[in-house]
């Protein structure tokens, strides 16, 4: 049977060069990078190189990068340790209602530890609202964090606009950039962010590994506590064919960046064509939005998403609900929620999500599946 993975938002498939590459490491590359003897510098020169390639494409020094374990580690590390090394900034923090869990649940983690939190809303849209954010800070807030491009809608948030604001209020700015690196070009310093977290396992690396940038005139405190690794900010054995992985595979899709982004573009127009031409009462969330190319919200009407996600996947096509995070728990999703959804439009969402390699004979085999699963669905 045809296979038709449409869920990138969720995880990718690694490079073949990577897996290359990372195997033969494995076998030739065992030691410890703290080790000062030979065995062990040669894990540390792969860990420098791929620093080195990380901090070029962002167009930051190599001090500010940090690798970590993933995304949800690098949102803790930098919400957390940001706070924790500047406790006399304030205990006024904010974020937003649509999140990844793992911003989401270290803000109310943080409530629950006596930081004020303010939950930003968004629009219909699934935009961030700016004047709310302006609103609402205060002489003890903290810091801010808004996510780049929302996992579940595509959703870019208006960024820049941000970093301004807060720069001249010398508020600290973190974004989770898992969904935006690996898309597009960023640079953090133009965009006055402090603090951004990516992912491997989310632009065609490995998971278990990632990292995050932070300013250099940012203190943070460490979140895993032991040995003096990462510049004494993240304890512990570096993870070196992980970020041997992660240096490659930035490198190689930066290169073709603009290839990649002309091709994302035509699959994803010809994608959100075909579904609105051919199935009826159907919506894009997010659809008037600025948006990546590579992320489809849907809701259509009538269809039970349970139902529909077996159908699919019962044809070799797999999509998602929400976000595989909250899969798990089939809660309806916080994010079309706050985007104003009712009930029943919760009930019938879901997310498409293509990568670099998506063809359109795959969409094809996607469209006309799901237009008679939805026809069956609706009779
Ligand atoms: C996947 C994802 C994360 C979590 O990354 P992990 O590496 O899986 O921990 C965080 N934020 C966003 C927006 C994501 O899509």
């Amino acid at each position: 049977m045809k296979t038709v993975y449409l869920d990138h938002a969720a995880t990718t498939k690694m490079l073949p060069e990577v897996i290359e590459a990372m195997m033969k490491s494995y076998e030739n590359d065992f030691g410890n990078p703290s080790s000062t003897h030979r065995i062990g510098q040669k894990s540390r020169a792969i860990i420098e190189k791929a620093r080195k390639i990380v901090a070029e494409i962002l167009n930051v020094d190599t001090q500010e990068i940090i690798f970590t374990s993933g995304g949800a580690e690098g949102n803790n590390l930098l919400i957390r340790g940001i706070l924790n090394a500047n406790k006399d900034k304030g205990n006024h923090i904010i974020t937003t209602k649509i999140e990844h869990s793992s911003v989401l649940k270290t803000f109310q983690q943080l409530e629950n530890e006596g930081y004020e939190v303010i939950y930003l809303d968004v629009d219909k849209n699934g935009t961030v609202n700016v004047e709310q954010l302006k609103n609402s800070l205060r002489e003890n807030t903290a810091l801010v964090s808004v996510m780049y491009v929302n996992n579940e809608t595509g959703v870019k948030q208006p960024i820049k606009e941000i970093g301004e604001i807060l720069e001249e209020k010398g508020i600290f700015f973190h974004t989770d950039a898992v969904q935006a690196i690996g898309k597009e070009i960023i640079n953090p310093k133009e965009l006055k962010i402090g603090a951004l977290t990516a992912a491997s396992h989310k632009f065609h690396g490995p998971k278990g590994s990632g990292f995050v940038f932070l300013d250099k005139k940012i203190q943070i405190e460490k979140e895993i506590w032991g040995g003096a690794q990462e510049r004494n900010r993240r304890a512990g054995t570096e993870n070196v064919q992980g970020i041997l992985g992660t240096g490659i595979v930035l490198e190689k899709i930066y290169k073709n960046i603009d290839e990649i982004q002309k091709n994302e573009k035509e699959v994803h127009e010809y994608l959100e064509k075909r579904l609105k031409d051919e199935i009826s009462d159907i919506k894009i969330n997010g659809e008037n939005a600025k948006r990546v190319e590579t992320i489809t919200n849907i809701t259509a009407k009538g269809c039970d998403i349970q139902t529909l996600l077996i159908g699919l996947d019962m044809r070799g096509i797999f999509i998602s609900g929400g976000s595989a995070c909250m899969s798990g728990a089939q809660e309806p999703s916080h994010v079309l929620k706050a985007m104003g959804l009712s009930v029943d439009e919760l009930n019938s969402s879901f997310r498409v999500s293509i990568c670099k390699d998506t063809t359109k004979d795959e969409i094809d085999y996607f469209v006309e599946n799901l237009k008679e699963i939805v026809e069956i669905e609706r009779k």
